[in-house]
């Protein structure tokens, strides 16, 4: 389920972004990484959705860096 519009979606059109023990969080591109999980459908909309409520600190619970949303951005102009 993807954390902004809080529909389903196929894996294929999700973004898994992950947050691993250590408390690292990266984009998962692989959708196998170990770690708590979020997704995020790959769209503009939900992005900007995703950014504007602070979602992955919402659902991770801590500081995310610029760059994660940064590389979350690139992820979905790459593949549109
Ligand atoms: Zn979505």
């Amino acid at each position: 389920m993807c954390i902004a519009c809080r529909k389903r979606n196929l894996k294929e059109f999700l973004i898994r972004i992950v947050k691993e023990k250590s408390g690292r969080i990266f984009l998962d591109y692989s959708k196998k990484a170990q770690g708590r999980g979020a997704y995020l459908c790959c769209n503009e909309n939900c992005y900007d959705v995703l950014k504007k409520k602070k979602g992955l600190e919402k659902n991770f619970k801590c500081k995310v860096g610029e760059e994660i949303y940064f590389n979350l951005k690139d992820e979905i102009l790459n593949n549109n």
